[in-house]
Formats: structure tokens, C-alpha cells, sequence
């Protein structure tokens, strides 16, 4: 067997088109284009690229992109203070606070602080208990992608087997919840899980969420399976280069796997769609319109 690729690009520029369409008719109804501030703190350099490309894309599909870049000395209070006057700007309907933050400073107390209504991450306790709940809250980015991906390959998810590798509250703990929304029947396995290969082995959906290179063998899988790999990490290669790989032996699941994601190309372009399309929910909610259709 030869698995299909689940082609995250195509799948995100769609994505992306269904949004500007929203953000279009939001700023017809609304006056004002839908509005998303991104807050660095420091230089370091993938968090400024991961900015940088946001913004870029944030303005691609015809929103406003508000960026603050902040020194690295940059104290609690005058960050607290920064969020606080975002989450009072009209103009601004999603707030996304690049982490991972300095040392010296507090992340879970700024996540805490922003408005839920505005907490386009999604990692809000408040946004997390109402995705626990299954209300409509905002939904994290990756997870969220992720989903969707998944519905595109596999119809109706109802009554399927699901293992999620992962717990963390970025990506592992709310795509659990996803698909327990989408009536899957789902694992949530993690470092002391014991016996990893047998209970992936069960699963018509595998989403591997660890930051452990290859961890997922070929053989761990069953026949036909689902895989959705999030995992992306840089590794040192023997010819000096350094390559991108997920947490699953790709080519090794390949010749198991019914679909797979490839690295890249796969989860990483549909997260800051989902960012985009969190955003114009969110500008669609804070003015009293109905959420757009097709997101
Ligand atoms: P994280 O916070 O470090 O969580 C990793 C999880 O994997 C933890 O729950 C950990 O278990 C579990 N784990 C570690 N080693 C394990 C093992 N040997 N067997 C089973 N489970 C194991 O990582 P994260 O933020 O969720 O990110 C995971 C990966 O996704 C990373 O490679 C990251 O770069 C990638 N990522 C990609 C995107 C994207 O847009 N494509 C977005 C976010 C993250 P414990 O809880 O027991 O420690």
C-alpha cells in the first residue's frame, strides 16, 4: 500500500480564500477591515520569522496587522499594560502574544490577561473550558488544523479509534477534545504511557503531537490508517545540512498508512490559516454578526 499524501498546502490556501471572502464582507458590514495585533517580545529569531510571516499573511488576505515588538528587558507590568490596551482597541479583534516569552516573564499570567473574546491562540483556560464544554469558544490553531485535515480525508470521523500522542494544552490535550466532539472514541498517550506501539496500533486516527523525531515506526500502525503528523523538528544530518522531520518514520509509513502528512507541507501551513480564520470569527462575534459560513 502506498499511502496518500494529505496535501496541507492546497488544503490551507483554500482556506485562506475562504477567509479573505469573510474578511471582505466583514469590512463591508462593519467598516473597518478585521484587525489582528501580534506582540514580540526580544529577537529571537524564529519567533521574529513566525511574526514576520503572520503579519504577511494577516495582510494577504485583506486584514489589518498591528505589530509590537517589544525590548527583551521589557518588564511584566509594562507588557500586562500593552495587553490591556489592546484588549480595549476597537480596531483589534485578535491578540496573539508570540511565545515562548523571556525568562523573567510570567507567560501564563499574559495568556490570562487577554480577552478570551480576542484570544485568536486559543489558550485561555476560559476558551479551553469552553471547548472541554463544547461550546463555541476559539478553538487553538494547530488542533484546529488539524481537524480539518482530517474531515477533508476522512468524511465523518463518528465512531472511529483515535490516539493522540501528546498532552499539551498547544496542541495535544485540545485535539483530544476535537475529536471527542467529532465522536471519535480517543487515547491521549504521553511519555508514561506504556506500551505505545500496541496502542497506536489500534488507531484509524493517529495524531502524533511529541517533538520526537521518528518516533512513530512504520509497523506501529494499522493497515489503512489515518496519520497526521504535527511534530517538527530540526535534525543534524551526516552531510552537515539540517533537516525538517515530524514524530513519524515517514517512509516507513508510507507502505502502512492509508493518508499521511507529509513534513513539511502538511499541519504547518493550515496553523496560521486557522489563525487568520480564527481572527475574522472573532471580528464576526465582537460586532454581533453571525459566524461567516464555510470556516
Ligand atoms: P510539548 O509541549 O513538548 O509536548 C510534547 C508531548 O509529547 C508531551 O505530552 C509529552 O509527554 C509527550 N511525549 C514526549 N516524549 C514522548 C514519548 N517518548 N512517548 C510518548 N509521548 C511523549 O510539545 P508541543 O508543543 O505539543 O509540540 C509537539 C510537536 O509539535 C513539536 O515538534 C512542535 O514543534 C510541533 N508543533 C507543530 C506545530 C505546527 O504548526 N506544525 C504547532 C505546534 C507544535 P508528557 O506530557 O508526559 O511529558
Amino acid at each position: 500500500m502506498t499511502a496518500r499524501l494529505i496535501d496541507g498546502k492546497t488544503a490551507a490556501a483554500a482556506l485562506r480564500a475562504r477567509v479573505a471572502e469573510a474578511a471582505a464582507g466583514f469590512a463591508e458590514k462593519a467598516g473597518r477591515a478585521p484587525g489582528l495585533a501580534v506582540v514580540l517580545v526580544g529577537d529571537h529569531p524564529p519567533s521574529a520569522a513566525y511574526v514576520r510571516s503572520k503579519a504577511k499573511a494577516t495582510v494577504g488576505a485583506g486584514m489589518a496587522s498591528f505589530e509590537h515588538k517589544l525590548s527583551a528587558d521589557i518588564g511584566q507590568d509594562a507588557l500586562m499594560a500593552l495587553v490591556d490596551q489592546l484588549n480595549t482597541d476597537d480596531t483589534v479583534d485578535g491578540i496573539l502574544v508570540q511565545m515562548p516569552l523571556p525568562r523573567h516573564l510570567d507567560e501564563a499570567a499574559v495568556l490570562m490577561r487577554i480577552d478570551p473574546a480576542k484570544d485568536v491562540d486559543g489558550f485561555h483556560p476560559v476558551n479551553a473550558g469552553l471547548l472541554a464544554t463544547g461550546l463555541d469558544g476559539m478553538v487553538p490553531c494547530t488542533p484546529l488544523g488539524c481537524l480539518m485535515l482530517l474531515e477533508q480525508e476522512c468524511g465523518d470521523l463518528s465512531g472511529l479509534d483515535a490516539v493522540v500522542i501528546g498532552r499539551s494544552n498547544i496542541v495535544g490535550k485540545p485535539m483530544a477534545q476535537l475529536l471527542i466532539r467529532a465522536s471519535c472514541t480517543v487515547t491521549v498517550a504521553h511519555s508514561r504511557t506504556r506500551n505505545l506501539a500496541d496502542v497506536v496500533r489500534r488507531a484509524d486516527i493517529v495524531v502524533a503531537a511529541v517533538g520526537r523525531p521518528e518516533l512513530v515506526r512504520g509497523d506501529w500502525l494499522k493497515p489503512g490508517a489515518t496519520v497526521i503528523d504535527v511534530g517538527q523538528e530540526r535534525v543534524d544530518q551526516p552531510d552537515g545540512t539540517r533537516k525538517l522531520l515530524g514524530d513519524v518514520a515517514f517512509e516507513e509509513a508510507l507502505a502502512v498508512a492509508g493518508a499521511i502528512t507529509p513534513v513539511p507541507g502538511g499541519v504547518g501551513p493550515m496553523t496560521i490559516a486557522c489563525l487568520l480564520r480564527n481572527t475574522v470569527v472573532a471580528a464576526h462575534r465582537r460586532s454581533g454578526f453571525n459566524d461567516p459560513e464555510g470556516l
